[in-house]
């Protein structure tokens, strides 16, 4: 449990109280109609929140769940509780640096803490706000720099108890306490993910132990199996593994069976997830706006074609396979992300951040900073140098799926 919130929490507190608060806003439907948070990733949450919860109760603790605007919940928690302090991760996305502000401006002492990437953001070569725009200048630099990854914090091996009244809080706030969704109402992932830390180290220690990252470099444009890539994205995702805890086990990997072009990539495509991350440090909002970092008219497409488009119906079976592939699992290997995303944008001219939305409600492992940078990227309204990246439907079949087999298995 690589989690510099809890850690600290449980350094400077008498008593805690670990709260998951599901927000109104994630219930909500799109105004095209679909949920914000589809069944892939509710039942993923739910077995990530069951996980958590039972380790927590291991160390005496425990997880308590409520429903209701953030800050209303905590108001109401820090009345009953006397609470002098909030302990969270700090999210640089527009929705949670409001949320933040709001419980500041309510007069609650927040402690945001910065947790989620590989790299500590005070550690770059450079400021964060000044950071290189292009990818390949920020991995140079960080090279250079020699830095790897910052080191895990431990777990703590004791949980400060609950306060002495939090068995009448139940009571007293009835009608907050919630759960998004129970675990016999979750659909199982076809690709059979399982939410929860446990879940994440076991899978990482497998991958390893069969020395997959040996051919990741090799397999990882593929389109069909469990371990072309690491899958260790939905994890990631809510935190119940860090980027840094799979770097150090990567690092030890390579002083066992040598370092190589797998291992390196794997690293390399983390870094990518820490340079969408930091890119927020720079861009902040801009990168929320409808021409994100461009000043190129943006583009709408019709309800219709999304309709299609979503559903898997455009009749392009490449792009259609790996839609219903994304309706039916929650998961989408990167290279199939990049074609449809490259259709909906370029071929269907539909609005980039429609796309964005559907992902995010499809993806057991949505993650605001990847989803929303990946998607400006390949519009071209993010820092690519290229302006854009536009894919060749028929020569990404003929590469990827030359016999087919992809589109039989979701057509
Ligand atoms: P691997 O190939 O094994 O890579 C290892 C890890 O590196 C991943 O788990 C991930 O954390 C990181 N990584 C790999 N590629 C990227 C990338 N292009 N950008 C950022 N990080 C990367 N990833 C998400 O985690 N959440 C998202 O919401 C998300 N949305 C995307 C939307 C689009 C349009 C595209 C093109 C990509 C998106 N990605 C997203 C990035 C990437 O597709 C997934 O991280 C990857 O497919 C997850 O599978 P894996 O864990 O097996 O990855």
């Amino acid at each position: 449990m690589d989690n510099p919130a809890l850690v600290e929490a449980c350094l400077h507190a008498h008593h805690l109280l670990p709260v998951y608060i599901h927000a109104p806003q994630f219930a909500a439907t799109h105004e095209i109609g679909f949920p914000r948070v589809g069944r892939h990733r509710q039942a993923f949450l739910r077995e990530s929140l069951d996980d958590l919860r039972i380790q927590l109760r291991a160390l005496g603790s425990d997880l308590l769940e409520y429903s209701g605007p953030p800050a209303d919940v905590l108001m109401q928690l820090v009345r009953l509780t006397g609470a002098d302090a909030i302990y969270c991760e700090r999210i640089e996305a527009p929705e949670e640096v409001s949320q933040s502000q709001h419980i500041q401006d309510l007069g609650m002492s927040l402690n945001a803490f910065w947790q989620s990437s590989m790299l500590a953001p005070d550690g770059l070569p450079f400021l964060a706000c000044d950071m290189p725009d292009m990818f390949t200048q920020f991995r140079k630099d960080i090279e250079r720099a020699g830095l790897k990854f910052a080191t895990p914090v431990c777990a703590p091996v004791k949980i400060p108890p609950l306060p002495a009244y939090s068995q009448a809080l139940s009571a007293e706030m009835a009608d907050m306490i919630g759960q998004v969704i129970s675990s016999s109402q979750s659909s199982p992932s076809l690709h059979h993910f399982v939410g929860g830390e446990m879940h994440a180290l076991a899978h990482l220690k497998q991958y390893l132990q069969r020395r997959l990252p040996d051919s990741y470099k090799e397999t990882r444009n593929q389109l069909i199996g469990k371990d072309y890539s690491s899958k260790l994205s939905p994890w990631l995702a809510l935190g119940s593994i860090s980027a840094r805890t799979i770097a150090a086990e990567l690092a030890i990997y390579e002083q066992c069976y040598g370092a190589n072009e797998g291992t390196y990539w794997l690293w390399f495509e983390l870094l990518w997830r820490d340079y969408f991350r930091f890119l927020h440090f720079k861009y902040g909002t801009r990168l929320y706006q409808e021409r994100g970092l461009s000043k190129a008219p943006t583009t709408h497409g019709t309800t219709q074609q999304f309709a299609q488009w979503s559903s898997g119906n455009t009749g392009e079976p490449l792009v259609d396979s790996g839609m219903r592939e994304l309706l039916n699992s929650g998961y989408l290997s990167n290279r199939m992300r990049q074609i449809v995303a490259s259709y909906w944008i370029y071929d269907l001219q539909g609005d980039w951040r429609l796309g964005a939305a559907w992902f995010e409600s499809q993806l057991i492992d949505y993650d605001v900073y990847s989803n929303q940078g990946n998607w400006l990227y390949l519009a071209g309204r993010g820092t690519d140098p290229r302006g854009g990246r536009r894919f060749n439907i028929a020569k990404q079949a003929q590469d990827h799926d030359p016999r087919g087999e992809y589109q039989r298995l979701w057509l």
